[in-house]
């Protein structure tokens, strides 16, 4: 079809995790799902929304998501001018590459991360660099000044697990001439955030979604903090009915039930440092995680043999062909039977 971009026709598009047709009969630890349920009070609110006859539905949703921006501004701090709501964090993401990065100019990331924004980024013509992690987890080689329009930091990092310290993001901001987007899809399984910075540079935008901790991965809700013209530049960009009524009714019951966030996140948490342990000391090398996931290596360093292992066991996790990830797998963090289950399952595999 030669009436294509040239750019849209040769690329290759993003290859989102494999979901099984069969999904009830898998353990599946491939995508960093939450394997616990939503707050129930989320399907409260969600049939609330849709009545008995599902008489709201033939009125669009609120275009601004305005009650959304008060409860998620409210819980981070920041007033709701400073909030946009997205269908999933990667509408955000992609509206920022739209924003920020023309045709020809240069977004960049650390890999391993998320490469999608390097489809994003292909979409939109940009050019993409990407820089890779020294041993003690700082981007190699990032330049005293990065003149690029964007730099997208995942942190937590994902698929290895650290987080950046806060300091060490500060500099980077210092060192952005363009936008740096910091992207805390697991921030609630971590330890600290980096939301600060958006009060202090006027560069930081930050990225959260409801998809991982929340347990609605199926509800497509993320949102972005960042200043009020960004925010504002964000708005003109977006569907202006980006979020239908039922999104937008799950998601203020979600982000007003912290309790029930923080138990669950707990769960996994505990889960995870006792799967990391398990692991050792069959002698997996185990990177120290702050995600909903952990980034283990066999002795053997063959990935893919245990992720085969596994698969023919319908127990699904994350294996990259790539170079410097094929040595080990991504494995999801479950509930904690899921996890037994999948450590005994590796004992047998050996
Ligand atoms: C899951 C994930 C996303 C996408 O989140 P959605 O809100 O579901 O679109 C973005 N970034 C990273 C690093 C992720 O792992």
């Amino acid at each position: 079809m030669n009436l294509l971009r040239p750019n849209i026709a040769a690329m290759q598009g993003y290859v989102p995790g494999f979901q099984p047709p069969d999904i009830a009969s898998w353990i599946k630890l491939n995508t960093n799902e939450n394997s616990y349920p939503p707050s129930p009070k989320v399907v409260e609110a969600i049939l609330a929304e849709l009545g008995t006859d599902g008489a709201r539905l033939h009125t669009y949703p609120s275009a601004s998501s305005q009650q959304l921006r008060e409860v998620a501004g409210e819980l981070y701090g920041f007033e709701p001018s400073w909030i946009i709501m997205a269908n999933g964090s990667d509408e955000v993401l992609n509206n920022l590459i739209r924003a920020f990065a023309a045709e020809g100019e240069e977004i960049g990331y650390v890999h391993p991360s998320y490469s999608y924004y390097a489809t994003l980024a292909e979409v939109q013509g940009a050019r993409v660099r990407t820089y890779g992690l020294t041993d003690d987890f700082r981007i190699a080689g990032f330049p005293e000044r990065y003149e690029g329009k964007i730099f997208f930091l995942t942190t937590p990092n994902a698929p290895l697990g650290p987080a950046f310290p806060v300091e060490y993001i500060e500099e980077l901001a210092q060192r952005c001439a363009g936008m740096l987007v910091l992207d805390e899809t697991y921030a609630d399984f971590a330890e600290g955030t980096a939301l600060e910075l958006v009060k202090k540079y006027d560069n930081v935008v930050v990225t959260r979604t409801l998809s991982k901790s929340y347990a609605l991965a199926g509800m497509r809700l993320g949102l972005a903090i960042a200043r009020p013209e960004v925010i504002a530049a964000l708005d003109k960009i977006r569907d202006h009915y980006n979020l239908d009524r039922l999104a937008q009714a799950a998601c203020v019951a979600a982000l007003l039930d912290q309790e029930y966030l923080r138990e669950c996140c707990l769960k996994i948490r505990e889960t995870r440092e006792w799967f990391s342990a398990e692991l050792r000391a069959m002698g997996y090398n185990v990177i120290p995680s702050q995600g909903n996931y952990v980034f283990a290596a066999p002795p053997d360093r063959n990935g893919k043999r245990v992720y085969e292992g596994l698969f023919e066991r319908k127990i699904l996790v994350r294996y990259f062909s790539d170079p410097i990830l094929c040595h080990g797998l991504r494995i999801s963090i479950g509930t904690q039977h899921e996890m037994e289950k999948t450590l005994a399952a590796m004992k047998e595999i050996g």
